[in-house]
C-alpha cells in the first residue's frame, strides 16, 4: 500500500491518522509521509520516494538511521529477552556513561519519554523546595505534561490552540511565563513570587519555537537570580544534551542547573528519557528519598542498549567540529539560495540544529518568531518534499544534521533546497 491508502486507514483509526500532532501536516498542508525505511541520511516513503531528512525522528538520530552499532548493540539485547523489570547491566553501563559526560549530573533517573522527565523533574523540584510555582519561557516546549503544557511553542503554535482544554486552572494558574531572553521579565516575577517559586525550567537553546539562542549571560542570570531565591533551575535538555556537545548545552555554556532532562538522543531511537542532576537533590528520589517516581519498563534493557551504544559512538569519535562546519555550510547555503530569489528569512543555529525563520527580524523569542511568514514556509516545505529533502512540517522546529550527512549530502540536499526554491 501506498502512502495515501496507508494514511486513509490511518485516518479512521487513529486521531488525525498519527500518535502526535504535527506529524498530521496539518501546519503545511498537503498529504502526509508514511516513511518505511531509513538509513543513513536518508528516509524512503510507502510510494518508494527517497528523502534526504533533516527531521531526524525530531532529533534522536544524531548518527543518522540505522547506524550499524546500534542496531549490533540491540540485537545483542534483544536476544537476551525484552524485559526484566528488574535492574539490568546496561542501565548501569549508560548511567555512567551519563554521570561522566553531562557535568552538573552525579545522578540519573531513566524514564521512558522527555515528557516523563520534565514532569518528574518539576515534582522533584517541588518537593525538595516546598514550593508550588513553575517559571517557563513563552516558546519552550518541555512536552505535554499539563503544569508545562501553557504557551508550549511548536504543537500548540502551530494548531493556534491557547494551552489545551484539559488542563484545569488552578493547574495552569501555578505555571508562571514570561519571555525568552527576557531578564526583566524574569526579575519581576521573582519579585513578585519569588518565595513560592519552585523552580525554573528553560531550554538552554530553544528548539521547539525554532531554533532561539540564548542571548549573552542570559543563562548565567537564571543560575545567579535562582540561587538567590532558593528555588532549583532546570535544564531542559532532552534535545541539546549530546547534540549541541557531548555534555549538552551546560557544558558549551559552562553552566551548572541543579536538575537536567534528557531524551531524544539518549535513547539512540528508542522511547526513552531521563533526569539528573546532583546526588544531595536526585537522593530525594524514591526509594532513597520521599519523593515517588516509577516505571514498569523504564531502563529497557533494548532501549538502554540503543541509548548506550549512541552515546559510546558519540564519545569515542567526538564529531561535534564536524557537525558544526557541516550545518554552517548547510545554513550558509540555504541563506545564500534565499538571497538570490529576494526571499526575506533569518536562519538561527547552534552546533547540528538550526531554523530558517521567514522573516528579516532577528529572532530571539517567539514573539519575534511569530513575524515568520509561515505561508512561505508551507510553500517551501512543500516545494522541498518535492525535491526529495524532509525538514520538519512546521516552521517551530529545528532542523538535525547526523553523522551521515557527509559532505556530499550536503552537497546534493544544496542542490535539491536550489532548485525547489527557483519553483517557489
Ligand atoms: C521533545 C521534547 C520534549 C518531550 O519529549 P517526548 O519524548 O516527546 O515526550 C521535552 N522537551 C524538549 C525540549 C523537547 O524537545
Amino acid at each position: 500500500m501506498g502512502n495515501r491508502d496507508l494514511f486513509d486507514i490511518a485516518s479512521k483509526v487513529l486521531p488525525g491518522g498519527v500518535n502526535s500532532p504535527v506529524r498530521a501536516f496539518k501546519a503545511v498542508g498537503g498529504d502526509p509521509l508514511v516513511l518505511v525505511r531509513g538509513e543513513g541520511p536518508k528516509v524512503w516513503d510507502a510510494d518508494g520516494r527517497e528523502y534526504i531528512d533533516f527531521l531526524a525522528s525530531w532529533g534522536p538520530l544524531i548518527l543518522g538511521h540505522a547506524h550499524p552499532k546500534v542496531l549490533e548493540a540491540v540485537r545483542e539485547a534483544l536476544d537476551r529477552g525484552l524485559s526484566f523489570g528488574l535492574t539490568n547491566p546496561y542501565e548501569v553501563e549508560i548511567a555512567k556513561l551519563v554521570v561522566e559526560g553531562v557535568p552538573s549530573v552525579d545522578m540519573v533517573r531513566f524514564v521512558n519519554s522527555g515528557t516523563e522527565a520534565t514532569m518528574s523533574a518539576v515534582r522533584l523540584a517541588r518537593g525538595v523546595t516546598g514550593r508550588r510555582y513553575v517559571l517557563k519561557f513563552e516558546g519552550c516546549y518541555h512536552g505535554h505534561y499539563d503544569s508545562l503544557l501553557v504557551s508550549a511553542g511548536s504543537g500548540v503554535a502551530t494548531f493556534g490552540i491557547p494551552g489545551t482544554p484539559g488542563i484545569p486552572e488552578e493547574i495552569a494558574s501555578m505555571t508562571l511565563v514570561v519571555p525568552f531572553n527576557n531578564e526583566e521579565a524574569v526579575k519581576e516575577a521573582f519579585s513578585r513570587y519569588g518565595e513560592d517559586i519552585a523552580c525554573v525550567i528553560v531550554e538552554p537553546v530553544a528548539g521547539n519555537m525554532g531554533v532561539v539562542t540564548p542571548k549573552e549571560g542570559f543563562l548565567g542570570f537564571l543560575r545567579e537570580i535562582t540561587r538567590e531565591y532558593g528555588s532549583l533551575l532546570i535544564f531542559d535538555e532532552v534535545i541539546t544534551c549530546f547534540r549541541v556537545s557531548f555534555g549538552g548545552a551546560q557544558e558549551l555554556y559552562g553552566l551548572d542547573p541543579d536538575i537536567t532532562c534528557m531524551g531524544k538522543i539518549v535513547g539512540g531511537g528508542l522511547p526513552v528519557g531521563a533526569y539528573g542532576g546532583r546526588s544531595d537533590i536526585m537522593t530525594r528520589v524514591a526509594p532513597e528519598g520521599p519523593v515517588y517516581q516509577a516505571g514498569t519498563l523504564s531502563g529497557n534493557p533494548v532501549a538502554m542498549a540503543a541509548g548506550m551504544a549512541t552515546l559510546k559512538v558519540l564519545k569515542e569519535e567526538q564529531p561535534y567540529g564536524l557537525l558544526d562546519s557541516r550545518t554552517e555550510d548547510l545554513a550558509r547555503g540555504v541563506s545564500e539560495i534565499l538571497s538570490e530569489r529576494g526571499v526575506p528569512h533569518t536562519v538561527n543555529r547552534v552546533g547540528s540544529m538550526m531554523t530558517v525563520f521567514f522573516t528579516d527580524v532577528e529572532v530571539v523569542d517567539f514573539e519575534t518568531a511569530k513575524t515568520s511568514n509561515t505561508d512561505t514556509f508551507s510553500r517551501f516545505f512543500r516545494s522541498l518534499l518535492r525535491k526529495g529533502v524532509l525538514i520538519p512540517p512546521s516552521q517551530f522546529e529545528a532542523w538535525f544534521v547526523s553523522t551521515a550527512h557527509t559532505d556530499q549530502v550536503i552537497e546534493e540536499a544544496l542542490h535539491r533546497i536550489e532548485e525547489a526554491v527557483r519553483d517557489l
